[in-house]
């Protein structure tokens, strides 16, 4: 029997209200590296129970170890896209890889977990009358011709390229979130994430911030690559979870970009990390990879007016505080 064939269970919300109890959370990709802040935050209210599920692809326990054994949390070995029966309110749904070259690695699992995992997200919350936040990303503006990007912008996608299982992928993802919006009444959240950097990144998985320190702090030369002028805007993480929870607490579906404004070229990226970190390494210009997007920065003109957020923490201020959990992890001292 399918878990949507079961007698339909009373709402936890209800539940919830009805005895003053907790709040229960799933937080789906909670093992990861945003994720793993999310559920810091999260359970820093008393009120809260989180319940997270991973499959470990490229989250760790690690992230979660201060809370392993906790009576208000828990965690769960678990693959999105297999369906999934739990009883919560609210469900941030984080679960997918989000660096490219782990999303290239098996492109149509990639795709299978925005799809399927996020359709199954939708069904447990329309069994459970939850609300619903998806971390969907800047990807879906693809390489955009409309600079900075406000969330009217439909984008500039490549449908058959080797990101594509990203950004289509999420693309669908927000689409299936708004047609059980529509369809099904869902109460949903859709978060347009842009660069996060922050602790915990994985340190090797070949995202521009966490190679430039890692390779900083090594004494290896700073890999720019071609052209170097590319721009991202990178904001902290601590910055952006406190944008996921007002919006998931907030009255407004979405999509909202979540984002740092303050951008910046490739090179002007590696030029800072070696001031900050060492100054001795080289900064090397390498080879790019395919349809990487030439300029992204976020117009949050909505999240200011609609959530009454926007980042504190400033690059600048933000390299330093990631320093020291990549000199602990890498084992290399401060001298
Ligand atoms: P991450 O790779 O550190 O975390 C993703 C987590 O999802 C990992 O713990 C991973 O093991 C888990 N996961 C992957 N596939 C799964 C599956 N099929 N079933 C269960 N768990 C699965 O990445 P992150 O940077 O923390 O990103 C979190 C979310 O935010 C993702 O949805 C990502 O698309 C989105 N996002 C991140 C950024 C960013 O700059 N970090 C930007 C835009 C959007
Ligand atoms: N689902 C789930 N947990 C639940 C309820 C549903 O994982 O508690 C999955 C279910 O297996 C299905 C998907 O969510 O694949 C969509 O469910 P929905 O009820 O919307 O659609 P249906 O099952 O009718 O196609
Ligand atoms: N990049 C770089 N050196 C690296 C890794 C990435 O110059 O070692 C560049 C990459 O070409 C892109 C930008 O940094 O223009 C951001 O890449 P990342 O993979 O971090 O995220 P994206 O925004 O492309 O998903």
């Amino acid at each position: 029997q399918t878990p949507t064939k079961s007698p339909p269970l009373p709402s936890p919300l209800r539940f919830s209200k009805f005895f003053q109890s907790n709040m229960r959370i799933l937080v789906t990709g909670g093992a990861g590296f945003i994720g793993s802040h999310l559920v810091d935050r999260l359970m820093e209210n008393e009120k809260n129970e989180v319940i997270v599920v991973d499959n470990y692809f490229t989250g760790s326990k690690d992230n979660l170890k201060k809370w392993i054994g906790h009576p208000r949390f828990e965690l769960k070995r678990h693959d999105v896209t297999e369906p999934l029966l739990v009883e919560v309110d609210q469900i941030y749904h984080l679960a997918c890889p989000a660096s490219p070259i782990f999303y290239k690695y098996n492109p149509v699992k990639t795709i299978k977990t925005n799809v399927i995992g996020t359709l199954n997200m939708l069904g447990l919350a329309k069994r459970l009358g939850a609300r619903i936040l998806l971390t969907s990303t800047s990807e879906v503006y693809g390489d955009p011709l409309v600079h900075p990007q406000p969330e009217t912008y439909w984008g500039n996608v490549n449908p058959i390229g080797v990101r594509s299982c990203y950004d289509e992928g999420k693309r669908v993802a927000e689409t299936l979130m708004f047609d059980y919006h529509r369809q099904h009444g869902i109460e949903i959240r859709v978060a347009r994430i842009f660069n996060t950097y922050g602790p915990r990144m994985n340190i090797d998985d070949g995202r521009v911030v966490s190679n430039f320190i890692a390779q900083a702090l090594r004494g290896e030369p700073l890999t720019v690559q071609s052209p170097g002028t590319q721009t991202r805007s990178f904001c902290y993480v601590s910055d952006l979870v406190d944008g996921l929870i007002r919006l998931m607490e907030g009255e407004h579906t979405g999509p909202i970009n979540l984002g740092n404004p303050g951008e910046f070229t490739m090179t002007e990226l590696a030029e800072t990390v070696k001031e900050l970190i060492n100054p001795k390494v080289e900064v090397k210009m390498v080879e790019n990879t395919p349809d990487d997007p030439r300029q992204r920065k976020p117009d949050i003109t909505k999240a200011k007016e609609l959530l009454g957020w926007e980042p504190k923490v400033k690059l600048r201020d933000g390299l330093p505080l990631m320093e020291e959990d990549f000199r602990l992890r890498l084992g290399v001292d401060k001298n």
